[in-house]
């Protein structure tokens, strides 16, 4: 389908042969064994409705996906590239999961860890000397800082670097990061892909070149090993979540992008971060941690929870998790804007930034 915009793709990819009296959807096969005789013959290796997520990611990416139990998992497959003992160079503000775990790696003496703020390029360069991994988001999770990735991935190349980018707050269709140079692109395909807060599930892309099919044969014998294989029915739910893709990140997006306009004129607003594409912003409101909780608190759409990239909009203030890094201003709270209607979601929003902190009205 290579002629078809990204916007048509995900609605036709990973289906089945046009087969008359065949289903028009890929079955949720579930059979842990396969009957002698073909190259697939324990589903720990191999899935077909995981194939078909995988062959629809991967078309839209330009290169061959492997899906994971989760996008930590996905994460955690890519750090296993990086030999006992190599360097990786990571963001500071990282999603906090893959600070996480880059830091209990390091703790158990695996790899050594650099971190670094990524939208200072010389600064970044400077640390690759001698590096395995660098380790980039589109948009770092949830301070919203942008990497020159293109700049970026040269350097690493240079210094014999690997570079894997988490794509998860762009999805295929704001960024095709393997078309700028990146080796791996991950997603947490429990937010955007998926799309409505009921599946977990991760995603590896490397590219169509003899380099990038080498990848992933060392990443397809990972999962097979190390067993973070994800469901059957998981993979059918995030394939069914991705045919409705393009509509969902076009009207959250363009929603995201009239709230942050809404928000910098609102005074019990300090600063707010949006990088201009997508549908994540973050601002830092007035009266510290309690008024950025009370905000949180006086919302009755917008859901207070964790995640996002759902239909569903949804507020939080990151540091309530231990593991968010000191330098994410504790009065931050990060909006995931989802699909219910603009002025509805203003309107809430509105109202609670005004009770949360009156005293700037
Ligand atoms: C959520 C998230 C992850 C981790 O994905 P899980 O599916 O929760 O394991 C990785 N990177 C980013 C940017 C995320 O938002």
């Amino acid at each position: 389908m290579p002629t078809w915009s990204p916007r048509t793709r995900v609605v036709h990819a990973g289906r089945p042969d046009p087969v008359p009296g065949a289903g028009v959807n890929v079955p949720v096969e579930l059979s842990s064994t396969y009957h002698a005789g073909a190259p697939v013959s324990y589903a720990r290796s191999g899935n077909p409705t995981w194939s078909a997520l995988e062959d629809a990611v991967g078309g839209l990416e330009g290169g061959r996906a492997l899906t994971y139990a989760s996008g930590l998992a996905a994460v955690a497959a890519v750090l296993s590239l990086v030999p006992t003992g190599g360097v990786v160079v990571a963001p500071r503000h990282a999603y906090n999961g893959t600070t996480g775990l880059l830091a209990a790696e390091e703790r158990a003496g695996r790899l050594r860890v650099r971190t670094v703020d990524v939208e200072e390029a010389p600064a970044v360069e400077e640390r690759l000397t001698g590096a395995h991994l660098l380790v980039l988001e589109t948009a770092t999770n949830p301070m919203l800082e942008r990497p020159d990735l293109p700049r970026l991935v040269r350097a690493a190349h240079e210094a014999g670097a690997l570079v894997m980018c988490d794509s998860t707050l762009s999805t295929p269709l704001l960024r095709r990061p393997l078309e700028e140079g990146a080796d791996v692109v991950v997603h947490s395909a429990t937010k955007y892909l998926s799309g409505h807060s009921d599946v977990l599930l991760g995603v590896t892309v490397t590219a169509e070149t003899d380099a990038g099919r080498a990848l992933h044969e060392r990443l397809l014998t990972h999962r097979t090993l190390h067993g973070a294989i994800p469901g059957p029915m998981e993979a059918w739910l995030a394939l069914r979540g991705l045919r409705t893709l393009a509509l969902r990140v076009e009207v959250a997006g363009r929603t995201a992008a009239w709230i942050a306009g809404r928000l910098t004129e609102h005074p019990a607003v300090r600063r707010v971060r949006y990088p201009g594409e997508g549908a994540l912003l973050a601002i830092e409101v007035v009266g510290g941690a309690a008024g950025a909780e009370r905000v949180c608190a006086a919302t009755s759409l917008w859901v207070h929870s964790t995640s996002l990239g759902g239909v569903e909009s949804q507020i939080e203030r990151r540091r309530r998790h231990p593991l968010e890094p000191p330098t994410v201003p504790e009065e931050l709270l990060r909006l995931s804007v989802g699909i219910e209607d603009a002025e509805d979601l203003w309107a809430d929003l509105e109202s609670a930034l005004d009770q949360a902190a009156p005293a700037s009205r």
